[in-house]
């Protein structure tokens, strides 16, 4: 095995590669980097994301870079501007100890003239979007008539992108003496044409599918209804509280969409796409490497080449149209000898593409049921006492409050105060879960045509439909059902109900049933006898300062006209 230190390496380089971590060279570094050395060859590197392949080019060129010339001795192009920054981030790290070697990157979208001051200040090495550049070329303050090699890094999302006509125009500047190197996960036939038409007899490298069938990667999938596939999203969140993933979706609207409904519904996520504004993008890719957020919903395109380390799971929200774009998706997880997960959340339709992807990665899809939300509850419980266990205590700072605090909760025994702490978290996927349906059932049961419609309309957007709850449930013999205009989202809970009906009771008993609160209304039913006084008594009521509005919720509602408890009751 060929180590750093044997493939030639200064001892500047050996220093920060050690400090980097690298212990030994990768697949494709270890074919890479001996070829820059030791001959002139144009070369095609194909790899899956997450191989290595930045390295396997940057630590050679920078070897080779003439730190006394001030001219620009190597273009690199790739297709977006995180993966330049990226780029140039890592030749920085990889150039620590190469004291005044200057790494520029430049793309669109940012202001020029910050980068125009970069380049006139000098920089040996360009890693720049193919737009920016020509433009920069145009205006002669990027020079490329001295490079001696040209990367052309992810080269078949540079393609995709629409960059055809700015690569031919930057290649036909280049000079004719320069190596190009070339790189790319997949070699599409708009990849092999480039490669025809720009390279000079290649040497081509193909490393095997390092990531896709790592072992330590698990592949999964769900399968539900097309309809509820936001729903499952949430479960899989929900069942995994640590999750620090990627969701994959088709579009960029589906990536918007999915975003704000994660958003709305209070999980720690965000969406990027190529919509956003550059700072935008900058903002949102901060927050995830610092992991101040838990679940960055991308497009491909937007989330190529990016490298972020310990992603626990790539969820595919849809598969992408290519097959192919899902070995690279899979490949965001499960690096450095760490386990990941690859989730697929499939309907109907799409489950018969499993083979398929089962024949391209060589490793078996795992279907799995989707978790019951008591389940989930479980999980979430015994997650918040494990951070609840692990919480570091700053004695310090919170002694002064201690005696205080104490003092406050003196009146509820050890157990009611655990369980009010749980419940400040926990309620809100007691809540959720308490009515949430079996989504596995759904998906299982045969497909009838009619079923699957009436099914569709009932889901709706994933929340209850009030007039369908409204007219579901009778109440029992001798009790009338009421509807309240009040829910979870005003804070009430069934203590607030009881205590409505008894403030207005005036000394009567009254027997309360059945008291179902949903989102943003609720139910409740009290003997029959009594209705007419509840009604009276609690329709000029209010609460937190919301006026309280109170009908008879008749079960038939929908076919007949609203009727309107009016003080008397008619049956
Ligand atoms: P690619 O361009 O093939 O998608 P990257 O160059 O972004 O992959 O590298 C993926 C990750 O692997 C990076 O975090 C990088 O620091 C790490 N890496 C690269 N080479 C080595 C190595 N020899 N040993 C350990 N980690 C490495
Ligand atoms: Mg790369």
């Amino acid at each position: 095995m060929l180590t750093f230190k044997a493939m030639g390496f200064s001892p500047n380089l050996l220093k920060a590669i050690e400090e980097l971590g690298f212990l030994k060279p990768t697949p494709i570094q270890e074919e890479i980097i001996p070829l820059i050395f030791d001959t002139d060859s144009d070369i095609t590197g194909l790899a899956q994301t997450g191989t290595g392949k930045t390295a396997a080019f940057g630590l050679p060129l920078i070897e080779q870079i003439d730190i006394h010339d001030k001219q620009t001795q190597v273009l690199i192009l790739a297709p977006t501007r995180e993966l330049c920054m990226q780029i140039s981030k890592d030749f920085q790290n990889y150039s620590k100890y190469n004291d005044g070697l200057r790494v520029v990157p430049v793309y669109g979208g940012a202001n020029i003239d910050t980068q125009i001051r970069a380049l006139k200040k000098g920089a040996h090495i360009i890693a720049a979007t193919p737009g920016r550049m020509l433009d920069l070329m145009k205006r002669k303050v990027a020079k490329i008539d001295q490079i001696q090699t040209l990367v052309l890094d992810e080269a078949d999302e540079m393609l995709n992108m629409g960059f055809k006509d700015e690569l031919d125009a930057i290649m036909e500047k280049s000079p004719g003496s320069k190596r190009t190197l070339l790189f790319s996960a997949t070699m599409s036939k708009e990849v092999s044409r480039i490669a025809q038409k720009y390279l000079k007899d290649p040497v081509r490298i193909t490393i095997g599918k390092q990531n896709s069938g790592a072992e330590n990667i698990q592949h999964m999938y769900y399968q539900v209804h097309a309809q509820d596939r936001y729903l499952a999203l949430k479960r899989i969140a929900d069942i995994n509280p640590n999750i620090y993933g990627i969701v994959f979706c088709r579009t960029r609207q589906e990536t918007k969409d999915v975003a704000d409904k994660l958003i709305k519904d209070a999980y720690n996520a965000d969406a990027l796409h190529g919509d956003l504004s550059q700072a935008q993008r900058d903002h949102v890719m901060k927050r995830f490497r610092e992991r101040s957020l838990q679940m960055l919903v991308a497009t491909d395109v937007a989330a190529r080449g990016i490298d972020v380390q310990e992603i626990s799971h790539v969820i595919n929200y849809n598969l992408p149209d290519e097959l192919e774009i899902y070995t690279h998706r899979s490949g965001r997880t499960g690096r450095a000898d760490k386990s990941g997960i690859a989730i697929s959340i499939l309907n109907y339709r799409e489950v018969s593409k499993v083979t398929q992807i089962e024949k391209m990665i060589g490793k078996r899809l795992q279907k799995l049921p989707l978790p019951s939300g008591e389940e989930i509850c479980k999980k979430q419980l015994f997650n918040m006492i494990d951070r609840m266990e692990n919480v570091e205590v700053d004695e310090a700072q919170i002694e002064p409050f201690m005696e205080a605090v104490n003092k406050k909760l003196s009146w509820l025994t050890k157990e009611q105060i655990i369980k009010r702490f749980v419940s400040l978290e926990f309620n809100r996927f007691l809540k959720y879960y308490r009515d949430a349906p079996d989504l596995n059932k759904k998906a299982n049961s045969p497909v009838k045509v009619d079923a699957g419609r009436k099914d569709r309309k009932r889901k709706g957007s994933g929340k209850e439909d009030f007039q369908q709850i409204r007219s579901r449930r009778k109440p029992r013999g001798n009790y009338v059902r009421f509807f309240l205009n009040l829910g979870n989202k005003d804070g009430l809970i069934p203590k607030n109900v009881i205590g409505m009906i008894n403030d207005n009771a005036q000394d009567r008993d009254i027997n309360i049933g059945d008291i179902d609160i949903k989102d943003s209304f609720s139910f409740f039913e009290v003997e029959e006898k009594f209705a007419p006084v509840v009604h009276d008594a609690m329709r000029h009521g209010k609460f937190k300062g919301r006026k309280v509005k109170v009908e008879l919720a008749l079960e038939n509602e929908s076919k007949g006209k609203k009727k309107k408890a009016k003080g008397k009751k008619k049956r």
